[in-house]
């Protein structure tokens, strides 16, 4: 049996000595930022401040919420430094830059130690969800300027796990045959490409030596997730994780994703009123990067605002025994756009996919796209792929698609009720829509109003 917590003294700790440990942590944090990060320091002494006044959670929000775009004005070629390294070059083990969208990238420095807390995050989240010794699993994440798949590789070492670095999930079956891996870490999609892709090689995923998932970077449905389960029979346990610095996993009880509070402080706020929000509430994550006494960070962030969204569900003890606290699976902000007040986001556009019925005339594939028609009407054009775009059952996959895409949003369905939202269906082979896109990824969702 592997152990059932990686640091089980951290992990179970009880609520009083963790947010103790965490106040002590955010002093020495700020202390460290007014020392060493050119940025904080500049701050503190504008504001004419002592970091020693920063004591605790609540105090936090004195200090700025650091937006991707304030990075980008602390480094080359907006200032001649970067105002947000925040150790010496001879303790930078490695730099890192996130893909922006636009302009230049934001540039991200590493220490060891950074390493280190990096792959303890993944550790505890590896571990919490049974694995460990001899388990083997196939990397399917970028080994390029993303963080993820190495520190995720170092866990493993410090686990007494096998990785097989493919980096993308487009591996010959063979991998599997030759090595007898027991998990794969890739997205909800590639797991379910590579389902099919081993379907039509005569290879039932549910009879290879697969006996867990992990997937990351993406927010999904609870339907997709069933169905991904369904098809690999066996569970799919989610993280969230990015660059900048959180990892949180969900452990086998999968009802919300711990995070590892004494490694990094996560808070939920309101961009509008700039306030936290009260636990259950949905709001923007921000994260602190949380430091022992002693320890070194590349780029220290505090109040790092990441635009994707979440909801505090339990700060109590887990059915799994950990105490740290569990966040609902985050949704990125880019991916949610608004039909008259009300929310809509990829994550709902996949529940209406996978319902279950569906499945069997569909391959998970999709674009979706958002239309003014005028006169207040707004258009959602879907175009899926089927299995067979002869037997497809049109009237079935609509209706089952409104049921799930309007589950949690009755007022979109009443506007789709009186023809203010209409649903323009387009059904296509399997394989279409990959094929016109060979290089970039599917639109999973884009407003073109
Ligand atoms: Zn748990």
């Amino acid at each position: 049996m592997n152990p059932i917590y990686y640091n089980p003294m951290i992990e179970t700790i009880n609520r009083g000595e963790l947010d103790a440990i965490i106040e002590e942590k955010i002093s020495y944090t700020v202390k460290y930022a007014a020392e060493k990060s050119p940025f904080y320091r500049k701050w503190f002494e504008h504001h004419n401040m002592s970091p020693s006044s920063i004591k605790s959670h609540e105090d936090l929000l004195e200090l700025p919420i650091v937006s991707g775009e304030l990075i980008k004005n602390n480094q080359p070629p907006k200032t001649n430094n970067f105002n947000f390294l925040s150790s010496d070059w001879s303790d930078i083990f490695t730099v890192h830059e996130t893909s922006g969208t636009s302009g230049t990238p934001k540039s991200f420095f590493f220490t060891w130690q950074d390493w280190m807390r990096y792959a303890e995050k993944y550790s505890r989240s590896f571990t919490s969800q049974g694995f460990g010794k001899a388990d083997r699993i196939i990397m399917c994440a970028s080994y390029g300027m993303n963080i993820g798949a190495k520190t995720m590789t170092l866990a493993a070492r410090d686990l007494g796990m096998t990785i097989i670095p493919e980096g993308k999930c487009t591996f010959p079956s063979r991998i599997i045959k030759s090595y007898q891996p027991t998990g794969i870490v890739a997205s909800v999609f590639k797991l379910l490409r590579l389902a099919r892709r081993l379907g039509q090689e005569g290879i039932d995923p549910k009879k290879t030596s697969i006996q867990k998932l992990v997937v990351g970077g993406e927010s999904f449905a609870d339907e997709s997730r069933k169905y991904l389960e369904e098809i690999w029979g066996c569970p799919v346990y989610n993280t969230y994780g990015s660059t900048e610095g959180t990892m949180c996993g969900e452990c086998n009880i999968k009802n919300g994703l711990h995070v590892s509070e004494d490694l990094v402080h996560l808070d939920v706020y309101d961009p509008e009123s700039g306030e936290y929000v009260k636990d259950g509430e949905c709001g923007r994550i921000i994260l602190t990067t949380l430091l022992s006494p002693g320890e070194k960070c590349g780029t220290l962030l505090i109040n790092y605002d990441t635009e994707d969204t979440t909801a505090v569900l339990a700060r109590d003890k887990c059915a799994c025994g950990r105490t740290h606290m569990r966040i609902m699976n985050p949704e990125r902000e880019a991916e949610t756009f608004w039909i008259a007040n009300t929310p809509f986001s990829r994550v709902d556009v996949e529940r209406g996919i996978f319902q279950r019925e569906n499945m069997d005339y569909l391959t998970g594939e999709y674009e979706s796209f958002l239309y003014d028609k005028g006169n207040g009407i707004t258009s959602l054009k879907l175009i899926l792929e089927c299995l067979n775009k002869r037997l497809c059952d049109r009237e079935l996959v609509e209706d089952n698609f409104l049921k799930g895409a309007f589950e949690y949003k009755p007022s979109l369905r009443e506007m789709y009720n009186k023809g203010k939202l209409v649903l323009d269906l387009d059904l296509v082979k399997a394989g279409e829509i990959e094929a016109r896109k060979p290089k970039g990824r599917p639109v999973r969702i884009a407003d073109y109003r």
